[in-house]
């Protein structure tokens, strides 16, 4: 009887010791599960919400592999993403959908996150060919006001890790989380965009310019690489809205600035100043290959002619000043040398308009 209820007893205990161990396996992985929370809602900015989702999350969940997907019908939000000089080709777990593609809603009407085994049918939209291949998922659909914004796709190469059975409660309310987060990063960086672009062509505005230029300043004084601008000016531009028109002038402009933009480096600067105006930072290029690439936009402007949607054809010149800074004193203030490096663009502009413009000249 003594020896039963001793057996008993230290069964118990066991039982009691493994209980406690999960206990506190399940507080430690509640406790990863709410640091990724806050890190994710502290995100400000597009690149540090994917950070946290491809980082945090997936170190959190030990999971192999994590995917988001967003729905970006008219590539709006790449555009931005580009304009904030983010390459999406760095994030092969970024993946974007051109339309809801169906797929999850076929099998799931009820949008609820799916678990199961991975199916190539199925999943292949969610982990591309660039990604590892997972043996389980949980694809958690992302909603925001009643639509469908995209997935978070989560992988383990354990097979059991996700099953059809399996209480999706706390997916749910993780996915809910990061459509929030991720619907308002994406305001956020949307916001700022349009307070930095220029509505008519699309490219950045004269504070994006001069923001960036303050920054570019600074980092020229402390690594010592050089820095280039440049100063574009049409010619002649009053002309184009004489002989066509305000709208044909609108037309022009957009066009020109496409056309400097295909010239540039993603880590270039290109801003509408003024009126015709465009100012355009080089980072990292001496003043030799500041002229070489100002050469190419005025190539490529005056070299093709311009089509207007009225079908009417034109050709277009656009005089340029360019100027450099490099080895800035330490002493020296940012701001004086930025406003130095724009007025010496815009004289040796000065300089290719009394020249005779279609022009491209630099400042001594
Ligand atoms: P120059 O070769 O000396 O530069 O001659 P220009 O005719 O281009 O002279 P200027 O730079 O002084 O003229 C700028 C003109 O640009 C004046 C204005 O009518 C026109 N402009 C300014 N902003 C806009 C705009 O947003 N749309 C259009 N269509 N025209 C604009
Ligand atoms: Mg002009
Ligand atoms: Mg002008």
């Amino acid at each position: 009887m003594t020896n039963k209820l001793a057996t008993e007893n230290s069964q118990l205990r066991a039982q009691l010791k493994l209980l406690l161990e999960q206990a506190h396996r399940n507080q430690l992985i509640m406790q990863r599960y709410q640091e990724f929370d806050l890190n994710f809602i502290s995100a400000n900015t597009f690149q540090e919400l994917i950070d946290s989702v491809f980082d945090t999350l997936t170190e959190a969940s030990e999971l192999d592999v994590v995917t988001l997907s967003l729905i970006d019908p008219d590539a709006e939000i790449r555009r931005i993403l580009s304009d904030l000089r983010i390459d999406v080709s760095d994030y092969p777990n970024l993946i974007f959908v051109e339309k809801n593609d169906g797929v999850d809603e076929l099998s799931h009407p009820a949008r609820k996150p799916s678990l199961g085994p991975y199916n190539t049918m199925q999943h292949r939209h969610r982990f591309p060919a660039t990604v590892l291949k997972p043996a389980s998922v949980a694809v958690l659909p992302l909603i925001r006001r009643n639509a469908l914004i995209g997935w978070l796709s989560l992988g383990s190469l354990d097979p059991a890790r996700f099953t059809p059975n399996m209480a999706s409660d706390f997916l749910q309310h993780r996915a809910s989380i990061v459509a929030i987060c991720v619907e308002n990063v994406i305001n956020n960086e949307r916001l700022q965009h349009i307070g930095l672009t220029d509505p008519l062509t699309g490219v950045n505005n004269r504070r994006y310019v001069e923001r960036r230029l303050l920054e570019e300043v600074g980092r020229t004084q402390r690594h010592g690489y050089a820095l280039s601008s440049m100063y574009i000016d049409l010619d002649f531009f009053k002309k184009v809205n004489d002989n066509f028109g305000h709208q044909g002038g609108d037309e022009v402009l957009r066009e020109v600035a496409a056309r400097i933009k295909a010239e540039l480096r993603l880590s270039d600067a290109l801003g509408r100043f003024g009126g015709e105006e465009f100012v355009v930072l080089l980072i990292d290029a001496e003043i030799d290959a500041a002229i070489a690439v100002a050469e190419r936009i005025r190539g490529s402007i005056c070299n093709t002619p311009l089509i207007l949607t009225s079908g009417e054809k034109l050709r277009i010149t656009v005089s340029i000043g360019v100027a450099s800074v490099d080895r800035i004193d330490r002493k020296e203030m940012i701001a004086t040398t930025a406003q130095q490096l724009l007025a010496k663009a815009d004289q040796a502009l000065y300089l290719a308009k009394q020249g005779g413009r279609n022009k491209v000249m630099s400042a001594a």
